[in-house]
């Protein structure tokens, strides 16, 4: 069954769908609410109009209400947290030329665009008038159309638009509320920001299963004694987050079965899953199941699965990805060879998940997705990895992509925008490991006008503030008189990460 017929089911349903430290709503004021503001886009844009709809805040309901209300008057949501920059929240509403966009938080915009305002929102949403409207297309979305386009960090300085149709959508949902047994009535913790997409597991998968969205905010997160009272109070029983996420928990040793009583599940995604994540958890949580999952925003969240228990503890170094999905397969290749059992190559994903593209980037798309003969998406990740009796083992990636925190980011996205400070002559960014293998900072090389040194570090990291999103601001910036090159003429990346 698609998404849209399941939620109606739940229309009259007083269960709550979405909590947070301030608000809440049930599933019945959900639906009603995405009626009437799906009825108001329809009646503005007109019935055949498609065009994006941008959404921009931080994990209020009402964010929630504006997804739906697009779903079902058939246009694609593109979600944009605060941690959007204005240059990069103006860039996307550029590229997708957005008609209508909804912003439940406050931001000042150089440009003039189209934008609906909470109050504005709430006077929508609170229009008993519009229940009037008639509409026979509400809820007539295809599996062909886009149902929401996530921006994520592009290497050439500018966020590129992965499109996920309502299809991808569909096979995603349907597969992995098999994988947690279908069960309902049950609580989700939504841990990461709407414009990342792990956070369309907790959100689809809680939705279908009339279960409740637990959010913790950015506030909440960056505080112990809230987060862990949040965590303590939330009854939760799916806690969906990056392994990053539950290390910061764990390091808080009250994080443990006593205190948090109702895990039944951690499901990870995004990011390396350490053995020793995975076992500190066991330890604290011995009747919860601890899964891995991966997969890259390109295919729908997650195309592999597999539950570590203390067996696959015991007898992998690595812990495995797991078992790709019904609907999907993976190839590892190398270029256009198909590599065998346990040859490692780059992960190519190919199946009923993959995203149709880049919105409106031909280049970056062609590079990276291509049909196969029969007829199915494929799409390159640019991981490497091999598979080994069925499970598939990531071992890294084959470019400047990194996870910092359980964030994506593109070191050259970084290079490219110190570049726009002016005064900085040549950038090159790099990441810094951890003997797990996982990224625990970055560091950015500079080289640069006497006047701008002596301005120093601080006013580099402001500059690139109002740029790029506080994530992937490096955490220390080196000047150098000249950055060093290798033979080909190229900055010698290989120095720079031994300096
Ligand atoms: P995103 O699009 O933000 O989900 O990031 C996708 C990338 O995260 C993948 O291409 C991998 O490099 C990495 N990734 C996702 N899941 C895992 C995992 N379970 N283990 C290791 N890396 C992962």
């Amino acid at each position: 069954m698609k998404y849209l017929e399941i939620l109606k089911q739940y229309e009259n349903s007083t269960n709550v769908a979405y909590i947070n430290d301030k608000e809440k709503i049930t599933y019945k004021d959900l639906l009603k609410y995405s009626d009437r503001l799906a009825k108001y886009i329809i009646k503005t844009l007109g019935k055949d109009d498609k065009t994006p709809i941008a959404v921009y805040g931080h994990k209020s309901y009402l964010m929630l209400v504006c997804f739906l209300a697009s779903t079902k008057a058939s246009h694609a949501y593109c979600p944009m947290d605060i941690c959007f920059t204005e240059s990069r929240v103006e860039n996307v509403l550029e590229v997708t030329d957005s008609k209508l966009a909804f912003f439940t938080e406050d931001l000042k915009l150089d440009k003039d665009f189209n934008i609906l305002y909470k109050k504005d929102i709430l006077q929508i949403i609170n229009d008993e008038s519009l229940d009037d409207f008639s509409c026979d297309t509400i809820g007539n979305i295809t599996n062909e159309d886009d149902v929401y386009i996530i921006f994520t960090s592009g290497s050439t300085g500018k966020p590129k638009g992965v499109r996920i149709d309502y299809g991808d959508l569909n096979n995603y949902i349907d597969w992995f509320h098999s994988v947690i047994n279908h069960e309902k009535n049950k609580i989700f913790l939504n841990q990461a920001p709407f414009s990342f997409d792990l956070s369309v597991m907790d959100l689809y998968i809680s939705l279908v299963s009339e279960s409740t969205i637990y959010t913790l905010s950015k506030n909440v997160q960056e505080n112990f004694s809230k987060l862990f009272d949040a965590l303590k109070n939330s009854n939760i029983t799916h806690f969906v987050s990056t392994p990053s996420f539950a290390d910061l928990c764990i390091s808080m040793k009250e994080f443990n079965e006593e205190n948090v009583k109702n895990i039944e599940y951690f499901i990870f995604c995004g990011e390396v899953l350490t053995k020793k994540t995975a076992t500190r958890l066991l330890e604290r949580f011995p009747n919860a199941k601890i899964y891995n999952t991966y997969g890259p925003t390109e295919s729908t969240v997650c195309i592999t699965q597999i539950q570590i228990t203390k067996d696959i503890l015991e007898k992998y170094d690595v812990l495995p990805l797991g078992k790709v999905k019904e609907g999907s397969r993976i190839e590892i290749k190398d270029k256009d060879k198909v590599l065998k059992d346990k040859e490692v190559g780059e992960i190519v994903i190919i199946g009923n998940t993959v995203s149709p593209g880049y919105f409106k980037n031909e280049e970056q798309t062609k590079k990276s997705f291509y049909i196969t003969e029969k007829n199915e998406r494929a799409y390159r990740t640019g991981d490497s990895g091999y598979l080994s009796d069925g499970n598939l083992f990531f071992l890294n990636r084959m470019d400047f992509q990194i996870k910092l925190h359980g964030y994506r980011i593109e070191l050259l996205d970084i290079e490219s925008n110190l570049l726009k400070i002016e005064g900085i002559l040549q950038a090159c960014v790099i990441a810094n490991y951890d003997t797990d293998n996982k990224v625990k900072s970055i560091t950015a090389f500079v080289s640069c006008s006497d006047d701008i040194k002596e301005k120093s570090v601080s006013y580099i990291k402001e500059e690139l503030e109002k740029l790029i999103p506080h994530y992937m601001i490096p955490k220390k910036i080196k000047f150098l008189d000249s950055l060093p090159m290798n033979n080909n003429g190229k900055i010698d990346r290989k120095k720079l990460q031994e300096m």
